[in-house]
């Protein structure tokens, strides 16, 4: 079961990967116009790639620390699964949504749009819901406490640290407009936060 658990993680990280390129490429020939890059939101995108990508990663090659597993449960396992992918097919939905907008760091684009559509319309941060739920998928298939763990606090960090220059930001460019946005949703929990 503890094998499987790591088969799947692995076929979903790689997924991942070919989720974002494409929209990556796509976005990087867009000029930016204003950006807000830091250090410290650079410590947070590391944070995001070391407990979602890195440490598994280590974890599922070589199996270290291997003090830290416990024997993994079937319905973990099962219900791990059904989330990671759940938060695939929710990423590739934000992106195809947020477009020419994306932006690894906090960035604006050439003539930036606001997006309130598709999963935009249920919370202002998707992408960041995505990624939490993949943290979450990857602490119930990986049986060890430091390699599942480290991905929902590797999200943390990273969402933490942004989220509130990100508002700002987006109030900023979009003044009302995002007011009237921010009245409407929740952040990253639909109805909660
Ligand atoms: N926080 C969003 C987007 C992450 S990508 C999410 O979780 O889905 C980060 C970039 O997206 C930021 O640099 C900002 O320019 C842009 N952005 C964030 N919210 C946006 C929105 N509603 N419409 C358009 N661009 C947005």
């Amino acid at each position: 079961m503890a094998a499987l658990g790591k088969i799947v993680w692995v076929i979903g990280i790689i997924a991942w990967y070919f989720i974002r390129v494409p929209f990556e490429r796509r976005a990087k020939r867009v000029r930016v116009v204003s950006t807000r890059r830091s250090p410290l939101d650079m410590f947070g995108l590391a944070s995001g790639l070391l407990g979602l990508a890195i440490i598994p990663g280590f974890y599922v090659a070589t199996g270290i620390p291997a003090a830290a597993d416990y024997s993994a449960r079937p319905w973990a396992v099962v219900l791990g699964a059904v989330i990671f992918f759940f938060a695939l097919w929710f990423f590739r939905r934000t992106h195809k949504e947020l477009g020419r907008n994306w932006s690894i760091t906090l960035e604006i684009r050439d003539k930036h749009e606001l997006i309130s559509g598709g999963p935009y319309a249920y919370v202002r941060h998707p992408m960041y819901t995505s990624f939490m739920l993949m943290g979450l998928g990857q602490a119930m298939l990986l049986s060890n406490w430091v390699a599942g763990l480290a991905g929902l606090l590797g999200f943390a960090v990273l969402f933490f640290l942004r989220v509130d220059k990100e508002e700002r930001m987006m109030l900023e460019i979009f003044g009302p407009q995002y007011r009237d946005y921010m009245q409407r949703t929740r952040r990253i929990l639909p109805y909660l936060y």
